[in-house]
């Protein structure tokens, strides 16, 4: 199996973290599955106290959209000196398209004992 290192400080990666057991910097390795196959996965997702889980597939349409920000440095006789980079930024969107699972369950979400259920259609 190929070894990964901490994208932050360079440590090698322990695959069954979340987090780099040196300098705690959170990863998420999407590089485990391969989002052109589109085949079906669960996706487990912990939003606070609540943990969401669903059978999806990923959608291959992944985008990348960058914001760069500038300002241009002007001489006094109009001269232009050079370009500052204020602000660039990237918003990644992967989109995971939901299916019923093995119980027809669109997704359950548990939050301690408590659980809510979605159901598909046709087997309610
Ligand atoms: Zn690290």
């Amino acid at each position: 199996m190929e070894s990964r290192n901490c994208p932050n400080c360079g440590a090698p990666n322990d695959p069954h973290l979340n987090k780099c057991p040196y300098c705690g910097t959170s990863y998420f390795d999407f590089t485990s599955i391969d989002i052109a196959d589109g085949k079906p996965m669960f996706l487990k997702i912990k939003v606070g106290d609540r943990i969401i889980t669903q059978l999806v597939y990923p959608d291959p349409d992944i985008s990348i959209e960058c914001n760069v920000e500038s300002r241009d440095a002007i001489a006094h006789d109009g001269t232009f000196l050079t370009r500052v980079y204020t602000n660039v930024s990237c918003t990644t969107d992967i989109k995971f398209h939901s299916i019923p699972d093995e119980r027809n369950h669109i997704y359950t979400i548990e939050e301690g004992e408590r659980k809510w259920v979605q159901v598909g259609q046709g087997n309610v």
